[in-house]
């Protein structure tokens, strides 16, 4: 299984793409297996739908992600561990090398 596999595992949102009034928006998926729990993300995410939960993992725990999310992209960009993966609306993801660049770019690296 793939790292990317084990992530959608983590937050099913192919489950919920197919309830009424699905989400048209991507979705921030966090790989719990890269995430130290170091809770950039909550802090700057604009709609607070982030919380680090308990978690043998690690012992600041992971963070998890809720219906509210936007899609902005904002946590994916600044978790400093890259645990942070966005999935489209329809569950797919973005081309990791083509995202990877996307990212590079926000973060002022190219
Ligand atoms: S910023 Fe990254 S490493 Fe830190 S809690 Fe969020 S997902 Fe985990
Ligand atoms: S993509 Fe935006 S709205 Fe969604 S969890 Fe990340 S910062 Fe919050």
């Amino acid at each position: 299984m793939d790292t990317n596999e084990e992530i959608i595992q983590d937050q099913d949102v192919s489950a919920s793409q197919n309830q009424p009034g699905a989400r048209k928006r991507a979705l921030a998926l966090v790989n719990i297996d890269l995430c130290t729990g170091c809770a950039i993300c909550a802090n700057v995410c604009p709609v607070n739908c982030v919380t680090i939960v308990p978690s043998e993992l690690n012992f600041k725990g992971v963070a998890t992600v809720n219906e509210r999310c936007t899609g902005c992209n904002i946590c994916a960009i600044d978790c400093p561990w890259f645990a942070i993966i966005m999935v489209n609306a329809d569950g797919t993801k973005k081309d990791p090398a083509e995202y990877a660049k996307q990212l590079q770019r926000l973060r002022g690296y190219r």
